[in-house]
C-alpha cells in the first residue's frame, strides 16, 4: 500500500516500559502495512553512543530490524536528545539516517522533514549549545570517554536543560514563524513536517501567495502515541494506545 508514516518524540528510555510496549506493538502490528516509516527525532530520551547497549536498546533494535526485514523502509532523523545515534546502530536496526532538514516528494507534494529544534530560533542559547555539542571534535572527545562517564554527563545536561527551560518564556520554546517560512521558501515546499515542540497541530497559512501547511507531530506519553499517515489520497492522524478506537 502507498502509505508513509511519521512519528517523533517517543523519548524512549529505561524508565518508560508502557511507552516502550506501545512502540513495540506499533512496530509489529501497524507499521508493517506502510511502505515507509519516518522517525523524526528523539526516538530515545538520550543516546550516548552506539556502543552503549543497555536494555531496552537491544529490544528496540531487534523490533526495528524485524520491521525493515518485512519490507518497510525505516528512515531515522536525529533529535536533540539522540543526535549521537550513529551508522552502527542504523545498520544493525535496518534504518537509514536522514540529514535535517530533508526535502522529500510526498506523492507529488514537495515536502520538508525536520526534527524542529532548528526552527526555534528565538532560543539563541540553545542553538549555540547545539552547535557546540555537535562539532566533530566535541563528539569525538565525548565518545572516547568511558560509558559511565558519558552517562553522568548526559544526565547533567538533561538536568541543566530542564532548569534552563523552566526559566524560558513559553513562546521562545516554540518555532519562529520567520524561520519556518525561510526553510519552506529555501526548499520550495508546500508542506513541512516536524516534531520537537510537543505541540501537535496543523497550521495552514499563506506563503508568497500559496496555501501551505506545517504539520507538528505529537510526542508520545506512557498510554498514548500518535502516528501521522500520508497517502496519495490525503493526510490523517491515528491515535495509538488509550485513544485507539475499537476495530
Ligand atoms: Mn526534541
Amino acid at each position: 500500500m502507498s502509505e508513509t508514516l511519521f512519528i517523533s518524540d517517543l523519548h524512549l528510555g529505561s524508565g518508560s516500559p508502557a511507552r516502550l510496549e506501545l512502540f513495540l506493538d506499533f512496530l509489529a502490528g501497524r507499521a508493517p502495512q506502510a511502505e515507509r516509516l519516518f522517525i523524526l527525532g528523539d526516538l530515545f530520551d538520550a543516546w550516548i553512543g552506539d556502543d552503549h547497549q543497555a536494555p531496552p536498546i537491544p529490544m528496540i533494535l531487534g523490533a526495528l530490524r524485524r520491521l525493515s526485514e518485512q519490507g518497510t523502509e525505516i528512515w531515522l532523523m536525529h533529535g536533540n536528545r539522540d543526535f549521537l545515534l550513529g551508522e552502527d546502530f542504523c545498520r544493525a536496526a535496518g534504518c537509514r539516517l536522514l540529514p535535517d532538514p530533508y526535502p522529500l516528494d510526498l506523492y507529488g507534494t514537495p515536502s520538508l522533514l525536520m526534527h524542529g529544534d532548528l526552527l526555534c530560533t528565538d532560543d539563541q542559547a540553545y542553538l549555540h549549545f547545539r552547535q557546540q555539542v555537535r562539532s566533530p571534535p566535541f563528539v569525538a572527545a565525548f565518545l572516547a570517554k568511558p560509558i559511565p562517564e558519558r552517562l553522568a554527563i548526559a544526565q547533567e545536561y538533561r538536568r541543566m536543560s530542564g532548569e534552563a527551560n523552566s526559566l524560558k518564556a513559553a513562546d521562545i520554546m516554540d518555532v519562529n514563524q520567520e524561520a519556518v517560512e525561510q526553510q519552506m521558501r529555501r526548499h520550495g515546499v508546500g508542506l513541512l513536517i516536524h516534531g520537537h515542540t510537543h505541540r501537535p497541530a496543523r497550521h495552514d497559512f499563506w506563503l508568497d501567495g500559496q496555501a501551505v501547511t506545517r504539520l507538528v507531530l505529537a510526542d508520545w506519553s506512557d498510554d498514548q502515541g500518535a502516528v501521522l499517515r500520508v497517502t496519495p489520497e490525503g493526510i490523517g492522524v491515528e491515535p495509538l494506545g488509550a485513544g485507539e478506537t475499537a476495530g
